[in-house]
């Protein structure tokens, strides 16, 4: 690594885990720390920067590592995003708003105008690509970040 990594804007909260019975009190050293939840009032911002493709916690730009793949860990401020499972959450945000301005946008196409099917059918289809593309990794996000701020894992 030629560079060290930017420094957290909001460095997630530790605290050194408890002490197991039997273990020797300093086996835990500085780099053993545990992540506690995130501080309360975070929602809007992890998922803002979840929109974004950015690490909740840290705003880095390292939460996908492909169109929908969620990184494992983040580089900047290690917090384990794979642990985080959107599941169906993302694509059932991106349907809901997609049919929402497809179908609206299609009947009001229809009700003013009146093309003939073919302009339809050359309009609505490509739109609902496009806009599916575009707004699956979006809600993806978005959902990691508010599981984030809300503590909540997979
Ligand atoms: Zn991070």
């Amino acid at each position: 690594m030629t560079t060290d990594p930017v420094p957290p804007d909001n460095p997630v909260r530790v605290t050194p885990r408890p002490s197991v019975a039997g273990e020797r009190e300093d086996a835990l050293t500085d780099t053993q720390e545990e992540i506690v939840a995130p501080p309360k009032g975070m929602v809007g911002t992890a998922m803002m920067r979840g929109m974004r493709r950015c690490c909740p916690n840290c705003g880095a730009h390292t939460l996908f590592v492909g169109y929908t793949k969620v990184a494992p860990v983040c580089t900047n401020c290690g917090l384990e995003t794979g642990n985080f499972r959107a599941d169906d959450a993302p694509p059932y945000f991106t349907i809901f708003v997609v049919g929402h301005i497809v179908v609206g946008a299609a009947l009001a196409v229809e009700q003013n105008f009146h093309p003939p099917l073919w302009v339809h059918a050359a309009l609505w289809g490509p739109l609902t690509l496009g806009l599916s593309l575009a707004l699956l990794p979006l809600f993806k996000g978005a959902v990691i970040g508010v599981q984030w701020a809300m503590g909540i894992r997979g």
